[in-house]
């Protein structure tokens, strides 16, 4: 069916007059505004840099990708001397400056076209950092010189709109309570560094700390991974956490378990925080680990401790993230908020998929169009990667009872391996968890060579329900790892 146009009277209302405002102009911001406009609404959006795309393209998803691309490739290099390739080890060695400076360039290009894309839709890209003066205005303050370039304004400016979208996403968590933590940098430091590192310290368990912890290692740093209980990646399958814990250790990442650091010091005087310099890391626990970089990874909490909330009586939680219902509704009736603001599944994928939404229910006439936050596929770019969709055994056991689960489960080695000494290897393993009598699967989770790339296609049928009787009705596919998905016993 064609989307019915959505018919506007804001230009009516004046110049600086929007239908919506959306605020931050990342994954979310950019989904909601862009599909607004489609239907013809008058959109404005406001992002406080001057680079459009927000975390993900900016210092998360992207620039991290390129990054486990060049580890895997370091990983690669290696590996082809098993396939009879003469590949001396210094070719494995990365030019981390330029790989830097082509990553840097690529993504300058990706903020290019984010720009040209909401010039096309007729999008109004406001430079500046927005707050709410009443439920019907926001303050634009000029932030970043930089700005300017990018039609930015250098005074204060005032805009009007019936409805607004906070997408204003989140930030590193900085543990401000240990002496010398300035030491260290979080997520966004690591990719201004210049140069690989010799000695790595992560602190953290979770998506950052593995993936960050697994690109340096491979590299070439001496990585070490400092987590205050006994497993890393702790919301994930225990089979995930214990097939990638057991792994990395293997490969060499120093574990330090049930560890927490208690202060952190350094000889050199004003040292260039973004630069590898020596320092110590001090554990409660005794231990004193030398490294030349360090990297919190502890979590990142939401934007909103600047955004006018109080002008307007709209309800934080404590942490910051912004309470929604199933609409992403706020408390306050023309206000919604996606994305990681909204504290649920911080993922890209679903801030566009929320926004998007939002937008199809509020301008595109698409009634009760909104995102279910069930059955949502991840991936972890370890080394090997994680893909995991549904729920673990444990919340399954939880939500049917253990008499109502069945569990699947495959360990092997991918036949890539088949050529390499045993210290080589990866492991793959895999876990099917189905429920009831008619074993619905509730919960795929895998890790190994090519994890990232199987699991979209088996998210489809588990979304539509699928049982394991129809992935054993469907023909595998040989010699793949991903053949074993429809074969488990
Ligand atoms: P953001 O993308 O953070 O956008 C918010 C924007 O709002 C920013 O541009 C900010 O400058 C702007 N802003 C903030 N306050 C204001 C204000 N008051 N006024 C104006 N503008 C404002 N997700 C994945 O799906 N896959 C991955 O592989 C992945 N890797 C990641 C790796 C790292 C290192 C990190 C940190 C995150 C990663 N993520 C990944 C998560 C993903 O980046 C986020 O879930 C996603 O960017 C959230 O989108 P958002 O629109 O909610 O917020
Ligand atoms: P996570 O929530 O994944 O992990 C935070 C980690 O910090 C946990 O392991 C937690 O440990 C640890 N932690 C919290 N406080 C402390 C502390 N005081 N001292 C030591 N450790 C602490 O957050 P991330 O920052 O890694 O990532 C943020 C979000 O971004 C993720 O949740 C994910 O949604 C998204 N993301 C997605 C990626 C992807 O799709 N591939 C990649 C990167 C990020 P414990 O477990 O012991 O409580």
């Amino acid at each position: 069916m064609a989307p019915i146009p959505f018919k506007s009277t804001a230009a009516q209302k004046g110049d600086s007059h929007y239908d919506l405002i959306v605020i931050g102009g990342g994954s979310g911001g950019l989904g909601a505004a862009r599909r607004a406009a489609q239907y013809g609404a008058k959109v404005a959006i406001v992002e406080e840099t001057w680079r459009l795309g927000g975390t993900c393209v900016n210092v998360g998803c992207v620039p991290k990708k390129v990054m486990w691309h060049a580890a895997d490739l370091a990983e690669k290099l290696h590996q082809a001397n098993a396939y009879g390739f003469k590949v001396p080890s210094e070719a494995a060695q990365v030019d981390w400056p330029t790989l830097k400076h082509k990553r840097d360039k690529y993504i300058e290009r990706l903020n290019g076209i984010y720009e040209r894309n909401v010039e096309k839709d007729k999008v109004e890209y406001i430079t500046g950092h927005a707050k709410f003066a009443d439920k019907n205005t926001i303050t634009v303050v000029p932030t970043y010189p930089e700005n300017k370039a990018h039609g930015g304004s250098d005074i204060e400016r005032s805009y009007t709109a019936d409805r607004f979208v906070i997408a204003v996403g989140g930030t590193p968590t900085l543990p401000k309570d240990i002496p010398g933590y300035e030491y260290g940098f979080h997520s966004d430091g690591f990719f201004y560094l210049e140069e690989l590192p010799k000695r790595a310290v992560i602190v953290g368990a979770g998506y950052i700390a593995v993936e960050l912890a697994g690109v340096l290692h491979t590299l070439g740093a001496e990585t070490h991974l400092v987590i205050r209980h006994e497993k890393i990646l702790k919301a994930f399958d225990p089979m995930l956490q214990d097939t990638l814990q057991d792994h990395i250790v293997k490969t060499g990442i120093h574990l330090h378990k049930n560890s927490n650091v208690e202060k952190v010091t350094t000889e050199v005087e004003n040292p260039d925080l973004y630069k590898p310099f020596p320092k110590t890391i001090h554990t409660k626990e005794g231990e004193k680990i030398e490294a030349d970089v360090l990297l919190w990874a502890i979590g990142r909490h939401s934007l909103t401790d600047d955004i006018g909330a109080e002008m307007i009586g709209l309800k934080l939680e404590k942490n910051g993230d912004i309470p929604v219902d199933e609409y992403q509704a706020t408390n306050v009736d023309n206000v919604f908020a996606i994305g990681d603001v909204a504290g649920k599944a911080l993922l890209t994928p679903v801030a566009i998929a929320a926004g998007r939404r939002l937008s199809n229910r509020l301008y595109g006439g698409v009634e009760g169009d909104k995102l279910s936050y069930e059955n949502i596929p991840t991936v972890v770019f370890s080394h090997p990667t994680i893909g995991t969709v549904g729920l673990t055994e444990p919340e399954a056991r939880e939500k049917y009872g253990d008499d109502q689960i069945k569990i699947y489960k495959s360990t092997f080695t991918a036949l890539y391996y088949s050529m390499m000494e045993a210290d080589q290897k990866e492991p793959t393993a895999m876990k099917m968890i189905c429920a009831g009598p008619e074993e619905k699967v509730v919960g795929l989770h895998l890790i190994g060579l090519g994890s990232d790339e199987m699991l979209q296609g088996f998210a489809v049928a588990i979304k539509m329900g699928a049982t394991k009787a129809q992935f054993d009705d469907t023909v595998a596919i040989h010699p793949t790892s991903a053949e074993e998905v429809v074969t488990m016993r």
